[in-house]
């Protein structure tokens, strides 16, 4: 049978060092169906990161900008700095049938949920608020100060769990990514994102 295929818009939050970064870059390795969508950000770019690759790196003139031209799906204030999701980056992808993912902080993802009633969510957590410290110590790319901030909001984030379609712990990244694969690979098959051609 012929079809026609909508893109799957799936959101990933969690607290920062929860490893979502990581297991993203995983599921971008596997399956070719999901582009990234990249968010612009105020931040200051880390050494190893690359401008429109990770993020767009723009001005706060350059933010406000495009929050007057309704240019966001979503944005938020996320650990003091500026984080959107361009509808640019999303919306023609999906049509096209291509799977889409964002990597959104938990304000975000309450607005994508709110806003795309067909999107799949996923929340990943920490093992334990200790483990949560450690790799945000191990990852090394905030002072200590930034990694108290981030680990004071994981609190609250995680408590917001329940608003999520699904969780994934992530302890053991085999079984975590195995996990996050399962849930794709099911959300994939829904039917709302066929349309079958008769001829
Ligand atoms: P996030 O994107 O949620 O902020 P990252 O993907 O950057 O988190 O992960 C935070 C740190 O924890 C990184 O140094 C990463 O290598 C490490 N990490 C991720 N997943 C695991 C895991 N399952 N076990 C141990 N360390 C992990
Ligand atoms: P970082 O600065 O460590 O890359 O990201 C900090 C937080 O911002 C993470 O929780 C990440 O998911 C979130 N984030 C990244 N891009 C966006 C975005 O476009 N919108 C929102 N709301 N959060 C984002």
């Amino acid at each position: 049978m012929k079809t026609t295929r909508k893109g799957m818009l799936l959101v990933i939050s969690g607290p920062s060092g929860a490893g979502k970064g990581t297991l993203i870059d995983r599921l971008l390795k596997n399956d070719p169906s999901f582009a990234f969508s990249v968010s612009v950000t105020t931040r200051a770019r880390r050494d190893y990161e690359i401008d429109d690759v990770h993020y767009h790196f723009i001005s706060e003139e350059k933010y406000d900008k495009l929050l007057a031209e309704d240019a966001f799906i979503e944005h938020a204030t996320v650990h003091g700095h500026r984080y959107g999701t361009l509808k640019s980056e999303v919306y023609e992808r999906m049509e096209r049938g291509q799977n889409v993912l964002l990597d959104i902080d938990p304000q975000g993802a309450r607005t994508v949920v709110d806003k795309e009633k067909d999107c799949v969510s996923v929340f990943i957590l920490p093992p334990s608020y200790q483990k949560l410290r450690e790799r945000l110590h191990t990852r090394n790319t905030e002072d200590p100060v930034e990694i108290e901030r981030r680990l004071g909001n994981a609190k609250g984030e995680i408590e917001q769990v329940g608003r999520y379609q699904y969780a994934v712990v992530n302890d053991s990244l085999e079984l975590a990514f195995e996990q996050l694969t399962a849930i794709v690979n099911a959300e994939k098959q829904r039917t709302i994102r066929y349309f079958p051609v008769v001829e």
